[in-house]
């Protein structure tokens, strides 16, 4: 069974239970209307020792601030501001003390940085591995909320920032080399925060999600929740690895989303003055006909066997 296909099966299985009032599992936050013209968003993610980190490649205080910040990532995602997480930690003896403090100071800084509260937790002892379970909890207005199931036929697709980086780091920290700059991005993933926040406020911004597992798996989830097909330019990705590493490779953090044609040049030229950046168009958005991403080279297709990143 993949990764996803055992998440459906999950959701199916309690697709019948009462939702109370949530809109649940299948985009980067589960929503909660809470009146006002507002919702809450959630959002969990896990670190494992040896999966996720290796104690010997980032510095405690470095896996303290990821740790906080792909879980604000999923909120930017869905256009939000974060307000709180929830820590829990499974420390192993060796853990406790400096490496727990250092841990919670890189944590510490980051919530500084995107504003979000520290409000509780969980800390225990695990006999093998460190494990590291945060909830992040954001709020948005009820309109500027970016599904992943609102991309329409003929949308552009852009990604707002260079990709590969991290999955080249990650290549460097395997063979040794933790210390190159592609090594420092991996283990310092910026979320997206204002950046997801503004993109929120745009109506012809359409679907959005954040670039967890690249590209090649990414823009499939926003294909299959809003029922289309996409086409991708291979040439305009933006990247300074290999074309494969950045739509192959995980752990970006940039932002994937749809907008409106019309207002796509007006779009980027308004991103530009707020953020001195730009935002990368990268394909289309096109009738559900196909069911994997086209991939294009120069116009023409070419059929690379492209995948994202899986746990399982
Ligand atoms: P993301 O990469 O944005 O964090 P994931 O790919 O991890 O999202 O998960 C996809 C969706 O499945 C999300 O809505 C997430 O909340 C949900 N999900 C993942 N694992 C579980 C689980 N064990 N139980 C319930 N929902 C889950
Ligand atoms: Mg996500």
């Amino acid at each position: 069974m993949t990764e996803f296909g055992f998440i459906d099966s999950i959701r199916r299985a309690f697709g019948s239970l009462p939702d109370n009032g949530f809109e649940g599992i299948g985009d980067d936050c589960a929503v909660y209307p809470v009146g006002g013209g507002e919702s809450l968003l959630f959002t969990s993610d896990m670190l494992n020792e040896n999966v996720h980190f290796l104690r010997s490649a980032a510095s405690a205080a470095e896996i303290g601030a990821k740790s906080l910040s792909v879980n604000v990532s999923d909120i930017a995602a869905m256009g939000g501001r974060p307000i709180a997480t929830m820590l829990s930690l499974g420390l192993t003896e060796d853990a406790v003390g400096e490496w727990a403090e250092e841990f919670m100071r890189g944590y510490r800084d980051a919530s500084e940085r995107c504003g979000a509260m520290l409000i509780g937790g969980d800390t225990t002892i695990s006999e093998s591995g460190i494990t590291i379970s945060v909830t992040a909890i954001g709020r948005c207005a009820d309109g500027n909320i970016k599904r992943r199931s609102d991309a329409s036929v003929g949308d552009i697709v852009f990604v707002n920032g260079m990709l590969g980086a991290s999955a080249a780091g990650l290549k460097d920290i395997l063979s040794g080399h933790t210390d190159t700059a592609n090594a420092r991005v991996h283990r310092n993933p910026v979320p997206q925060t204002e950046q997801g926040l503004w993109l929120g406020g745009q109506p012809c911004v359409h679907a959005m999600m954040d670039i967890s597992d690249g590209v090649a798996s990414d823009l499939l989830h926003i294909m299959k929740a809003s029922g289309v097909g996409a086409s991708v330019d291979t040439e305009r990705i933006p990247t300074e690895v290999s074309v494969e590493e950045a739509v192959c490779g995980g752990e970006d953090y940039k932002l994937l989303f749809t907008a409106d044609p019309l207002s796509a040049a007006d779009l980027e030229r308004r991103y530009r003055e707020r953020f001195g950046e730009d935002i990368y168009r990268i394909g289309r958005i096109t009738g559900p006909d196909r069911s994997g991403i086209v991939w294009l080279d120069n116009g023409r297709e070419v059929s690379p066997d492209w995948h994202g990143f899986s746990h399982f």
